[in-house]
């Protein structure tokens, strides 16, 4: 992307927020031969909830709409040299693959329902691993009786794939310290009002994560949306077999780690929280750590011990927010009786999804998938489908 210092009169695409979200659709917008400007309103791209996610890729859901996106994102992730130009492995990509374990035995008759179903979505190449195999590939999981095992996927670094986007897009324009703070519809498109002056555009794209339900509440466009803050810590722990390891979840209670460079972060997913109205920086709460400890301790106690050896400083703490549709599944397309809005919000799973999520947008604006064809489209929360299965951690559907 090139910086503007200043907010231009006139555009013809400009995206509302530079997350992982915005900076994908610029890519796959500016590949579809739009020109396209950015609007970010923070200092620099990438530095909301993106930069502060696990970045964990995996592909087996409850939902077929979900499945379909992470299929096509894994593909994308793949093959991101041929796409993008960029180094997988200056991407963070990792391919350790993942594990949905169960400590509890009575949870083992759960595993098998849902690796059938996993199968059933398309999703295959997965196992079920049990005791003493489990411990034999995996000496770290301690009284765990039981796993999905999948071997493709794992984990990017969410800022580097941020900026793997906003590279590519070369002649994508970006304009930092630029808030929307309004929208308003007029002859051939829209005028957005912003802190720093107002500009038209033929389309506006909102990304602005958990921001947009906002945004676009102003234009009495309304959505089911939870928006939830979720937590990080960085442990560090440099153990050879740690650093190996596959992502691991902790699928009784939402628990999951993955290994990054000189140690792990660990985190832990409650699916029942109450939405909250997001705010600027998001505040960890006392206690996050021993609560992620307490949860994964079952499925890898040599971490949990190691970490409680550790002085209070050492481990480092993020957060950020995950937004939640009431059928988890992405909104992403035009918006009905808004000529030239769209959106693409509503993600717990953005990093993952940036890719299909992206491609999806472009294709929406250009005419190539209908409303009627698009399954993450706004307008089915007209007529409601029945709530899907998603197996979001901790969820289970
Ligand atoms: C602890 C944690 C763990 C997570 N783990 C994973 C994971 O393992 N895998 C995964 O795929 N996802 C994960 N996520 C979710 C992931 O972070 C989000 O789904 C993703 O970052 C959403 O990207 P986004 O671009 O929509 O939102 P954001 O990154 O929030 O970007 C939105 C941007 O819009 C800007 N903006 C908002 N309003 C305006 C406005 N009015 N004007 C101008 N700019 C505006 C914001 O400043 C922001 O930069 C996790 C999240 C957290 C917090």
């Amino acid at each position: 992307m090139r910086q503007l210092w200043e907010l231009p009169n006139s555009a013809e695409t400009v995206i509302i927020g530079g997350g992982v979200i915005g900076a994908s659709c610029a890519w796959w917008l500016e590949r579809s031969g739009r020109r396209v400007t950015v609007l970010e309103r923070r200092s620099e791209l990438g530095t909301y909830s993106t930069p502060n996610a696990l970045g964990t890729i995996r592909t087996q859901y409850g939902s077929p709409t979900l499945v379909a996106l992470a299929q096509e994102s894994l593909e994308f992730y793949r093959s991101i040299d041929k796409h993008l130009g960029a180094d997988p492995a200056e991407l963070g990509w990792g391919n350790q693959g993942y594990l949905y374990l169960v400590s509890n035995p009575d949870h083992m008759a759960r595993l098998r329902d849902s690796l059938a179903e996993y199968e059933a979505l398309g999703v295959t190449s997965s196992s079920i691993v049990e005791q003493p195999e489990l411990s034999e590939r995996f000496p770290f999981v301690g009284d765990a009786v039981g796993a999905i095992f999948h071997g493709d996927g794992s984990w990017v670094d969410p800022t580097r794939i941020t900026d793997a986007w906003a590279n590519a897009a070369q002649n994508t324009e970006l304009c930092l310290d630029t808030e929307v703070l309004g929208l308003e519809a007029q002859s051939g498109g829209w005028r957005i009002s912003t802190n720093t002056g107002a500009c038209t555009a033929e389309q506006v794209v909102v990304c602005g994560g958990a921001r947009a339900p906002r945004l676009l509440d102003s234009l009495g466009v309304t959505s089911p949306v939870k928006i939830t803050p979720r937590y990080r810590v960085f442990i560090p722990y440099d153990d050879p077999t740690h650093q190996r390891s596959p992502l691991i979840i902790n699928i009784s209670n939402g628990a999951y780690w993955r290994p990054v460079p000189g140690g792990v972060w660990l985190s832990t997913a409650d699916v029942d929280e109450a939405s909250v109205e997001p705010g600027e920086d998001v505040v960890v709460p006392e206690g996050f750590l021993d609560r992620c400890l307490e949860q994964i301790e079952p499925v890898s106690p040599q971490l949990v011990a190691h970490a409680r050896t550790l002085p209070p400083d050492a481990c480092t703490y993020a957060g950020g927010y995950q937004s939640y549709p009431a059928d988890d599944e992405p909104i992403i397309g035009a918006v009905t009786g808004h000529d030239g809005l769209f959106v693409n919000y509503g993600h717990w799973a953005g990093v993952m999804l940036s890719p299909a999520a992206g491609r999806l947008l472009a294709d929406v604006v250009a005419g190539r998938v209908s409303d009627v064809d698009n399954p993450c489209s706004l307008s089915r929360f007209a007529a409601p489908r029945k709530r899907s299965s998603t197996n979001k951690f901790g969820g289970w559907g």
